[in-house]
């Protein structure tokens, strides 16, 4: 298995340009005999996380990436880490894994999501992957195997994408695979570095509230799964063999700590759902919740009947989704949640109802306000509705609390482009690029903007001045 996975990475590396050639792209040079700097960590990450998007098994759900942000948070704030700035994202990915890229980017595959039995799970392999990054492991390795001549950061990139996207974190071993360390060293490093992740990880986990026991119970649940699935074993233990040694070191580190259950949040409960219907896609998903809900296999019932509603709107049948979202809510409870407001709003705007959506998500925002589901929501459907001055309005507010959210940008060009107004609408998808550091398809589109008939000079001299910008990152850096 390992020897597929270092000839693929070489393969690759081998095989893509320098980026700088290929697009227009910054100069990311070369590994410095003085080892990495943050600045080239962050480098390396941009590289990687624009090649994982464009293989388009990011998932760009609003609800998900929100639940593995807060999670992520917590961790982090436990752990006092406030350097690099951490950004967690899903993948749709029924193999259980999660991986550590540099510049703390912590991809998160579904499947970990799916197979989790409780919350704490899913955040004992991310406190062990915020340890990966925080402990500077990758980093470590790459600076390693620095007499390599030929291996260019966005090499080291496409090696990181090779590697975890198919194998977990066995980017790390990918990546030493592809130097001339040597076996024994790499693999030296490998073990420490585990070791080391699940140790600090499980510090963290204590510190943040979450069931520091959930780290053992999901070693040992893994190792039984896998002696049951011999071939099919989780992604995770291929690249983090789980030895009764980890498993007996985690149970130690509990120590005489009290055991205590984290009971689950709501958010976990229904994005564990979501993911699973995802994973499965609309009719099988339909399927699957009407079986467990007729025999009455699950762990909660408001989760289970949110997860057939998400799954009939996945599968377009949107009045069976408004149905079992109203059995749904009905369970939970007269509080609701904001994923079911959030669902209640996405029904009636797929049924082109957009003025009941604009109603339940304004109505929802005010009562959960932070959600940025929510926010998303209303204005997709303010916009549906042509409520354009209102949607111009809660852009702007949103904006000015949230300058880097790209997916706010994307909303501004469309509505921009519902208005006619085509220079500003060219504007802001360039700034949704821009976000996304897709550096050419920025500039392809303030590009655009400037051929606009009649432009409005603030608008034309902030265009150019983001030309600019663009064009300066295209000159090779000065050591
Ligand atoms: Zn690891």
């Amino acid at each position: 298995m390992r020897s597929k996975i270092i000839a693929a990475s070489l393969a690759l590396i081998m095989a893509i340009p320098p980026v700088s050639y290929a697009e227009k792209l910054p100069d990311m040079g070369d590994v410095s005999q003085q080892g990495l700097s943050k600045q080239q960590e962050r480098e390396i990450g941009e590289s990687a996380m624009r090649q994982i998007r464009r293989s388009g098994i990011m998932i760009e759900d609003p609800e998900i990436i929100a639940f593995l942000s807060a999670m992520g948070n917590r961790l982090t704030d436990a752990a006092e880490v406030y350097e690099p700035q951490f950004t967690f994202f899903p993948l749709l990915d029924s193999s259980v894994n999660a991986f550590a890229i540099p510049g703390g980017f912590v991809g998160v595959h579904t499947g970990l999501i799916v197979q989790a039995q409780h919350e704490s799970e899913v955040a004992s392999v991310l406190a062990h992957e915020v340890a990966h990054v925080t402990q500077n492991h990758i980093a470590r390795l790459i600076e390693g195997m620095k007499a390599s001549p030929w291996l260019s950061l966005a090499g080291i990139a496409a090696a990181i994408v090779a590697g975890s996207m198919g194998r977990g974190d066995a980017a790390a071993a990918a990546i030493a695979a592809t130097t001339a360390v040597s076996v024994q060293r790499q693999l030296d490093y490998t073990y420490s570095f585990e070791q080391e992740a699940d140790r600090i990880g499980m510090q963290t986990l204590q510190k943040s509230g979450y069931d520091p026991a959930a780290m053992a119970v999901f070693f040992e649940r893994l190792q039984k799964h896998n002696r049951i699935v011999e071939n099919n074993a989780p992604e995770y233990l291929r690249t983090h063999p789980v030895t009764m040694k980890r498993i007996s070191d985690a149970q130690n580190r509990l120590g005489d700590s009290k055991y205590r259950q984290v009971p689950d949040s709501a958010e976990f409960l229904f994005m564990r759902e979501k993911s699973r219907a995802l994973q499965f896609g609309g009719r099988e998903a339909v399927s699957y919740y009407q079986k467990t809900i007729n025999e009455k296999r699950y762990a909660s019932e408001a989760a289970q009947h949110y997860g057939l509603a998400f799954a009939y709107y996945l599968n377009r049948e949107y009045e069976p989704a408004w149905q079992a979202l109203q059995k749904t809510k009905a369970v939970f409870g007269t509080k609701s949640h904001p994923t079911l407001e959030y669902l209640a709003g996405s029904i009636r705007l797929a049924q082109g109802n957009s003025s009941e959506a604009v109603k339940i998500l304004s109505e929802a925002s005010v009562r959960f306000s932070g959600s940025r589901a929510l926010l998303y929501g209303l204005l997709d459907s303010q916009i549906e509705a042509g409520m354009y001055e209102q949607a111009k309005a809660g852009l702007d507010d949103a904006l000015a609390m949230y300058a880097s959210d790209a997916q706010l940008y994307q909303r501004a060009a469309k509505l921009y482009g519902k208005q006619g107004k085509a220079m500003l609408q060219h504007q802001m998808q360039g700034e949704y690029y821009l976000r996304l550091k897709e550096y050419s398809s920025a500039l392809e589109q303030f590009n655009l903007a400037l051929r606009q008939p009649n432009p409005d000079f603030y608008v034309q001299s902030g265009v150019e001045a983001r030309i600019r910008e663009i064009e300066s990152l295209d000159q090779p850096k000065k050591k």
